[in-house]
């Protein structure tokens, strides 16, 4: 383990990991607004995460995106939210993490139309519609502990992402693999993921490190490659 992207999904998250970048080089920022928080979105939000992305500990816009499992905020709502960010992150020239829950569709509709810069579909467990959208657009796939899962049934979708495209990814405290599963997830069980997909890619897991490795530094910047 190089380095951890930790994940800023509303502004009191993202000032937590901001100083948890600041605290080591190991470590870098998100900041966005999660599509559950949608119904915060406001002008003050908009230029709170303007002058957040500009900050060089801060690697990528995210969470945003759509959720219609939860539906927290409204659907109108969380568009306005998710659009805005987008063009946040093209501002800043940061790459973004979606977050896609029950909402494909949609969220492959204002990715062609609004995505400017390379997006990870985050802790990816969507269907054909959003994962063909993703591939044709050139973005980024990320898998977490779900791989591990018994009842996983996305095997495919694992092996039809290029490698250059693969990310893995705690999307902790929950989701812990398969050994650890029911445990706080954390970077050290990422290891038990990677063996899972390399096996389903029919490859070798150190290969595969190294592979999602070099990805996240290419997508993330020089920051994650010391
Ligand atoms: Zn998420």
């Amino acid at each position: 383990m190089q380095h951890i992207v930790v994940i800023g999904e509303s502004p009191v998250a993202a000032m937590a990991a901001l100083a948890l970048a600041g605290s080591d080089l190991r470590l870098s920022a998100t900041a966005g607004i999660h599509p559950h928080d949608a119904k915060e979105w406001s002008p003050e939000s908009a230029s709170w995460l303007a002058r957040t992305l500009a900050d060089p500990r801060v690697v990528a816009a995210g969470e945003m995106g759509l959720d219609y499992h939860y539906d927290h905020s409204p659907r109108d709502t969380q568009h306005a939210a998710f659009r805005a960010q987008l063009t946040l992150a093209a501002d800043a020239s940061k790459p973004v993490i979606i977050h896609a829950r029950e909402a494909d569709d949609d969220v492959a509709a204002v990715l062609r139309s609004d995505a400017r810069t390379p997006v990870v579909l985050h802790s990816f467990s969507s269907g054909p519609a959003l994962l063909r959208a993703g591939l044709d657009l050139g973005h980024y796939l990320s898998f977490s502990g779900m791989v591990t899962f018994r009842n996983w049934a996305l095997d495919d979708a694992v092996r039809a992402v290029p490698l250059e495209r693969l990310l893995i990814e705690t999307d902790g405290p929950y989701l812990a693999p398969v050994p650890q599963r029911g445990k706080r997830n954390e970077p050290a069980f990422l290891r038990h993921t990677a063996e899972r997909l390399a096996a389903v890619r029919g490859m070798d897991a150190a290969e595969l490190i190294d592979a999602t490795t070099r990805n996240a530094v290419t997508l993330f910047g020089p920051r994650l490659g010391r």
